[in-house]
């Protein structure tokens, strides 16, 4: 019997894993949910998505608007085994009660506390640890990516210290709210919460952020240092270890992507749902090996990588799958990722 999945709040992440549920083999999406009627809540009913009503929402509100309703989120959740919250920072941790009360297990997303959950999660880094937990955390995008380049180098080379700059984009494309600024704006944080987070994973990793925010809305990069126990013979195995390993697109110097635009630009070429750009992306000519000193730059598309991680911490949740290999092949395979 596949997992039956909810997903709550069907913004920039809830959008995209409702989709990734819908493509897995051994899960099915329930249905979606969305505060008032909006073009997103119009697009889920298009997808044939069931709509539920959440967050204060009025059902007389969606039927005005002639969008048909399922149901509440209640009703949502007594149909379910497992709800995907992709509600805004620190709204899914409200939550918590409610699906523990309806007996379904929760994914939360990187913009709630660590303790909303019994774990944080990634796929390559920690999957066992998400074996039969009813709670887990899904990190952040910045945290997955710089977690994902953990679990290669860790694993093969040992890391002794690790300083990443993250360069981050200033909103989401459709946060109109929030919008642009014409600045570059450092955070001043030391460390950025993203170290801290990625040892939420990682509890040793020796590593120390900084990030500061640029006006674009595409992608965040980080700018990394890091320091390896056994260096690698040459700057050439280390990219054969990133390209090697799911959920990492290198591009070759002969592919002429100078930065993000051409990363996006190649997304939409590549045609999967949204342009979406799930792996971490690296460029062959920005990886760097001066002994046991390895820099490389990394790209992030802020709002579809923690997708896969998603559907990977159900599996693990449920135990649908042998090992993470198994799982991470199984959600790529449905989503179009294996090269
Ligand atoms: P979003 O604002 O795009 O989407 C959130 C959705 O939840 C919206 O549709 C909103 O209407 C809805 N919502 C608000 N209150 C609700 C409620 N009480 N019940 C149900 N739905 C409600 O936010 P997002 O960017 O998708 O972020 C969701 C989570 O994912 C956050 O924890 C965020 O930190 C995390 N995340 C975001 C990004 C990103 O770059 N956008 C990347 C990784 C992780």
């Amino acid at each position: 019997m596949p997992v039956r999945v909810a997903v709550n709040g069907y913004g920039t992440i809830g959008k995209r894993v409702a989709d990734a549920v819908a493509k897995q083999p051994d899960m099915t999406l329930v249905g979606v949910t969305k505060t008032r009627p909006s073009f997103e809540a119009r697009s889920a009913v298009e997808r044939g998505y069931r709509l539920f009503v959440a967050g204060g929402g009025s059902v007389d509100e969606f039927r005005a608007a002639g969008l048909p309703v399922a149901g509440t989120l209640d009703e949502l959740l007594a149909e379910s085994d497992v709800v995907v919250d992709a509600t805004p920072d620190h709204v899914g941790e409200q939550h918590r009660a409610q699906y523990a009360a309806a007996k379904v297990a929760a994914v939360f997303q990187g913009g709630e506390p660590a303790d909303v959950a019994e774990a944080s999660f990634n796929a390559l880094a920690n999957y066992a640890v998400g074996r039969g937990k009813r709670r887990l955390r899904v990190v952040s995008c910045n945290t997955t990516g710089i977690v994902r380049a953990a679990a290669v180098l860790r694993e093969r080379y040992g890391v002794t210290g690790w300083e990443a700059t993250l360069v981050r984009r200033a909103a989401d494309p459709a946060e109109s709210k929030k919008g642009l600024m014409n600045g570059i704006v450092p955070t001043f944080q030391f460390p950025s919460h993203h170290g801290p987070d990625a040892r939420t994973i990682f509890p040793d990793l020796p590593i120390a952020t900084v990030a500061l925010v640029v006006p674009t809305t595409l992608m965040h990069v980080h700018v990394n240092h890091v320091r390896l126990a056994r260096p690698p013979a040459s700057g050439a195995e280390v990219v054969e270890a990133f390209r090697s390993t799911p959920r990492f697109h290198l591009f070759r110097s002969w592919e002429h992507v100078d930065g993000t635009p051409q990363v996006m630009e190649y997304a939409r070429d590549r045609g999967h749902g949204r342009s979406d750009m799930m792996e971490n992306v690296l460029w062959e000519t920005g990886i760097r090996l001066d002994g046991s000193d390895l820099h490389f730059f990394q790209a992030i598309h802020q709002e579809s990588i923690v997708v896969p991680e998603s559907i990977d911490a159900i599996r693990a949740m449920f135990d649908l799958a042998p090992d993470a290999a198994t799982s991470i092949a199984r959600t790529d395979r449905a989503l179009g990722l294996t090269r």
